[in-house]
């Protein structure tokens, strides 16, 4: 056999030889036009021999529905394209027996990668659909083929749990994932699929409330011994201060789950006003001409007003004023209502500068709201003695000496014992 077509390419050889000796004989003898006749001739052939042997080539279409949708160089190809494209179709076994294939003599022409031509297979396959896996916790509970249909059913989710008035961050607490994928058309969630796999699932809220409060001012009074009883001069402008408080709360399916935290930062802090208060021959008076019919000494140099009484309900109605108000203005003297004995002299954000005297028997009274206390404890005082400055420190709306009559650790109304009416 292989004999006999080596035989055959050489008679060929030499037959074809002779012809060219020939050719070339009767071309010498041939005129100018014939010469020119057969080298265009040649160049024909050499042209045409080379554009077969490079361009032409054997390949195969894929057909679906009639439409050729993708030219491949072999078989090989086409079979490693559709095992590829089984690879990417999610939760189901591709069938793609209605795609015809056809040999075809293609020139120049190019064909597709086993990669895109499974691509190909795919975006030609009408029962596959194009588009996005939902995950949640690891596991497909649907497909959709646009992911505003996932990101909408996620964010209606989340946003079920906002908290008015905050600032909030919520997530799963679950993984919640969309990734790009092939499936099954008939596989196709609807959106409400979608927000049933969502609905049980645990949801984390942050919420952040931002605030800026005005911090108040507080008067304090510098005693000036060299100033007469009523000298008033304000040393140091009052400006109030600022904080910002933000407060970061926890929910869990919307419930509270620990206390907020809150985190108070100092924008501005307040000036305190000082006002020069003179001391000088300060009020005192001598017990009982001034005294009530109790022998209480009215506790101020002035009169003053009375602003709230023993018992009004405070907090919302949780608690009760616990002594009497006199509006009187910072600086004025405060006395000691009875002889006794200096147990507390203090600051408390609620009472301010404060002094507490004990009188024995189980009575004590309480000055409140100070501007500046001038005794110290362990001191023994008279009726009438100067104990403090008038003031409107710790939890207090205006200036005034807030003051308690205390029997036996228990508050009682002053008014029984300043004769008030
Ligand atoms: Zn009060």
């Amino acid at each position: 056999m292989l004999d006999y077509k080596l035989v055959t390419f050489l008679e060929g050889m030499i037959v074809i030889k002779e012809a060219v000796i020939s050719f070339f004989e009767k071309l010498k003898s041939a005129n100018r036009l014939y010469k020119l006749m057969a080298f265009s001739a040649i160049s024909v052939i050499l042209i045409l021999v080379s554009v077969f042997s490079s361009g032409v080539k054997l390949t195969y279409n894929l057909i679906y529905n009639g439409n050729v949708f993708a030219n491949v160089s072999s078989k090989e190809v086409y079979s490693q394209a559709v095992a590829l494209a089984k690879t990417y179709v999610s939760g189901k076994e591709v069938d793609f027996s209605a795609i015809e294939i056809k040999k075809v003599v293609s020139i120049n022409e190019t064909t597709s990668t086993v990669e895109e031509t499974s691509k190909l297979l795919l975006a030609n396959n009408p029962t596959i659909c194009s588009g996005f896996e939902v995950i949640v916790g690891g596991d497909v509970v649907g497909y959709v083929s646009d992911l505003e249909v996932y990101e909408t059913a996620k964010n209606n989710k989340l946003s079920s749990y906002n908290v008015e008035g905050a600032q909030c961050t919520s997530s799963f607490l679950v993984n919640v994932s969309a990734k790009a994928a092939y499936f099954d058309v008939k596989n196709l969630s609807k959106a409400e699929d979608i927000e049933a796999a969502f609905a049980p699932l645990d949801v984390q809220t942050v919420a952040i409330v931002d605030s800026t409060y005005t911090v108040k001012y507080e008067t304090v009074a510098q005693k000036d011994a060299t100033k007469k009883a009523g000298y008033q001069q304000v040393i140091t402008e009052g400006v109030h201060g600022s904080n910002k408080v933000v407060k970061e709360t926890v929910y869990l399916n919307g419930v509270m789950v620990s206390d907020p935290v809150v985190t108070t930062t100092v924008l501005r802090a307040p000036v305190n006003e000082v006002i020069l208060v003179g001391i000088k021959d300060v009020f005192v008076t001598t017990a009982p001409q001034n005294a009530s019919s109790a022998g209480f000494v009215w506790p101020l140099s002035e009169k003053g007003v009375i602003t709230a009484p023993y018992g009004e309900l405070r907090g919302g109605g949780s608690r009760r004023h616990q002594g009497v108000d006199i509006g009187v203005p910072v600086g004025t003297s405060v006395v000691a209502v009875k002889g006794g004995t200096v147990i507390e002299e203090d600051y408390d954000s609620d009472y301010g500068y404060y002094v507490i005297i004990d009188h024995g028997n189980g009575m004590q009274t309480r000055y409140a709201h100070n501007s500046s206390n001038t005794v110290s404890v362990g001191q023994t005082i008279s009726a009438g003695q100067l104990i403090a400055l008038s003031g409107n420190t710790g939890r207090s709306t205006g200036p005034h000496l807030h003051f308690e009559v205390i029997i036996n650790g228990r508050t009682t109304n002053p008014g029984y014992y300043l004769d008030l009416k």
